[in-house]
């Protein structure tokens, strides 16, 4: 993934985010998808996570191809 220089304002305490690779859990369709070094734009102060639309987007497309040949 590349990574975005688009550091944002942290809604919570206005805090300016850092980029950094995160790892999560992600529920969908009933079952938890585990996705390690995604790159976000994390709060130093907080600790709150902010994914992009596009990083967002290639995460539901991942969830989409596991899923989809155990549905079909
Ligand atoms: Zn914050």
């Amino acid at each position: 993934m590349k990574f975005s220089n688009k550091h944002l304002e942290c809604e919570l305490c206005d805090g300016i985010t850092e980029t950094k690779s995160v790892s999560r859990t992600f529920k969908r369709f009933g079952q938890e998808f585990q996705f390690e070094n995604i790159e976000a734009e994390v709060c130093p102060n907080c600790g709150e996570i902010y994914f992009d639309g596009k990083t967002l987007k290639e995460i539901e497309e991942k969830i989409r191809r596991q899923v989809l040949p155990l549905v079909a």
